[in-house]
């Protein structure tokens, strides 16, 4: 346990879909959650339109089942977590395949327009409190249209919550003090885990995406925090095994050994976007700078 607890301070991330918030700062959640942190996800949508990608799972009661499957899967890795969560209650806007893409099916969280989308999470901004509130980046991390909403909605809600003149039927205004990108798939890391791997005479998961994938210095430099949480990738791995339908227990996630992770790259990435408070980059805490109330 850490000297002094951090108990008072709240951290908000917003994700698109249930599994996100296991696959993207995780290991930094736990982390938080174990030094008194009060972390809160907000799930935009609830993944009705995901794949079932564990072969495993891939059967047809499953499949008729999926949304209910997917809360319940979402409960579980909650309460490993140690977290609350709340669903903003978006349809999955799905993952358009074919050349031309699809349309987006109607009703689905992308399409919606986004003042009335971001008015969700303004009211739950409003009543949670966080002082940090953490996203993905404009390119969504990865290209899924949820995802590129799902950071829309969130920098309107960060910059709405706190003005009393917007929103005026969500809540008190609250103003959270820093707003954060995730950049914890940043190209360097898998490339230091992927010679990793080779020189340990171990097949590395990532060869044919690294060749795939140019180096961007310039997208790799906007990374200003690295939080240091190579002690959590435990809880992390089991709040991801628990959603059984999208996370293939024998598959990329699992291929490097842990303790290889935590010799390698024992820390996930942020970027800091907006600041209300005075503390230098870079640092290695989504909190430096701010005190509990
Ligand atoms: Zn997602």
């Amino acid at each position: 346990m850490p000297d002094q607890p951090r108990t008072g301070l709240r951290l908000m991330h917003v994700h698109a879909h249930p599994d996100d918030e296991s696959s993207k700062g995780a290991a930094s959640t736990a982390k938080y959650v174990a030094e008194g942190v009060d972390v809160h996800v907000a799930t935009c949508t609830g993944g009705e339109r995901g794949s079932v990608l564990n072969p495993k799972m891939d059967r047809p009661d499953v499949l008729a089942n999926i949304s209910e499957i997917r809360r319940q899967e979402m409960e579980r890795a909650r309460d490993i977590l140690g977290i609350r969560q709340d669903w903003l209650g978006f349809v999955d806007s799905g993952w358009p395949e074919g050349d031309p893409k699809p349309p987006l099916p109607e009703g689905c969280f992308a399409l919606e327009p986004l003042e009335e989308a971001a008015g969700r999470l303004v009211a739950v901004i409003r009543s949670f409190k966080p002082h940090v509130l953490t996203t993905y980046d404009e390119r969504g991390g990865y290209p899924h249209p949820d995802h590129v909403m799902c950071h829309r909605i969130s920098v309107e809600a960060f910059h709405a919550a706190g003005d009393p003149e917007r929103y005026p039927d969500a809540g008190e205004p609250w103003q959270p003090q820093k707003l954060y990108y995730h950049h914890s798939f940043n190209r360097p890391r898998m490339e230091a885990l992927h010679e990793a791997m080779l020189e340990h005479g171990l097949e590395s998961p990532w060869a044919e995406r690294l060749k795939e994938w140019k180096p961007e210095p310039e997208w790799d430099a906007r990374i200003t925090t690295r939080v240091p949480c190579g002690d959590f990738f435990g809880v992390r791995d089991q709040a991801l095994l628990a959603h059984a339908t999208q996370i293939d227990p024998d598959g990329f996630w699992f291929a490097i050994p842990r303790e290889l992770q935590e010799k390698v790259w024992p820390t996930e990435d942020y970027e800091l976007v907006v600041s209300h408070v005075d503390a230098p980059t870079p640092e290695d805490d989504l909190f430096a700078g701010i005190s509990a109330d």
